[in-house]
């Protein structure tokens, strides 16, 4: 019966397409990509040569269901985005969801994501994370996240793009205490693979001569201050106000 595959790309290292990989997108009925030209590229390097549909943000809604259908006609599609795993900050949810209500099986194959590869370099705890994609442009908008992160005692992550990476830092200084580990990784399984290290400010003056070049990931260290401790009277004044409430 039909199929949906969710197949992992390479984020940058050609070599990084797993062999399972490979075979699901020579035998898959479709291969439905995000950017037919994109993956095109990428398929003739691998050496994969299939049907391609185009699927990506602002044709999924219409698109879904079509593909829902030659699914339930019998259909293998192997879906995949422009790099990395479907699903993470690219299309992909939506057929997911639709395949799920029609009873269709869903594969996802694991593979490569710069969220989890920066992860597992920044030499932040990994338990527990947050993965926030990328966050919304508004300085504004983006300090509310940025509190989250803060007081988080966990691994913060997001996605950023570098020209605007600067101003993201500015605004994330004026939230983080100064003391904080914050790693920016860039380039991930390129040539120009590099971990940029330290506080907000460190990390902003390196790249005040270095101009941001690439993509990047932003990782912000768990928060490890002593919780807030309630003195003797204030603790007394609880308890008492919960008595009083019954
Ligand atoms: N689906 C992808 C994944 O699984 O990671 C993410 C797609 S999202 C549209 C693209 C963003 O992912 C980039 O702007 C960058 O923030 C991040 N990214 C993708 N590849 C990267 C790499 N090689 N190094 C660092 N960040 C990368």
């Amino acid at each position: 019966g039909g199929k949906l595959f969710l197949v992992p790309t390479p984020i940058g290292n050609l070599e990084d397409i797993t062999i399972r990989a490979k075979k699901v997108l020579t035998d898959a009925d479709y291969i439905a990509a995000e950017d037919t030209r994109t993956s095109g590229i990428l398929l003739e390097k691998i050496g994969v040569h299939n049907h391609m549909i185009s699927f990506h943000k602002y044709n999924s809604k219409e698109r879904a269901p079509e593909l829902i259908k030659l699914m339930q006609d019998g259909a293998t599609i192997a879906e995949i985005s422009d790099a990395g795993m479907p699903v993470i900050s690219d299309p992909g949810y939506i057929l997911v969801q639709e395949c799920i209500n029609n009873n269709i099986p869903v594969v996802p194959l694991p593979g490569p994501s710069a969220f989890a590869t920066a992860l597992i370099a920044s030499g932040f705890d990994a338990q527990p994370f947050t993965y926030y994609g990328f966050l919304p442009r508004k300085a504004m908008e983006q300090k509310g996240y940025f509190e989250k992160m803060r007081d988080f005692r966990g691994t913060s992550i997001f996605y950023e793009a570098p020209h605007r990476l600067a101003k993201t830092l500015k605004t994330l200084a004026e939230v983080l205490p100064a003391e904080r580990q914050i790693v920016a990784a860039r380039e991930l399984t390129k040539i120009h693979e590099e971990f940029i290290r330290g506080t907000v400010a460190e990390v902003s003056s390196y790249f005040a001569e270095n101009v941001p070049r690439g993509e990047f990931v932003i990782l912000i260290s768990p928060n490890t201050e002593a919780p807030k401790q309630l003195s003797w009277p204030d603790l007394i004044k609880l308890v008492n106000d919960l008595v009083q409430k019954g």
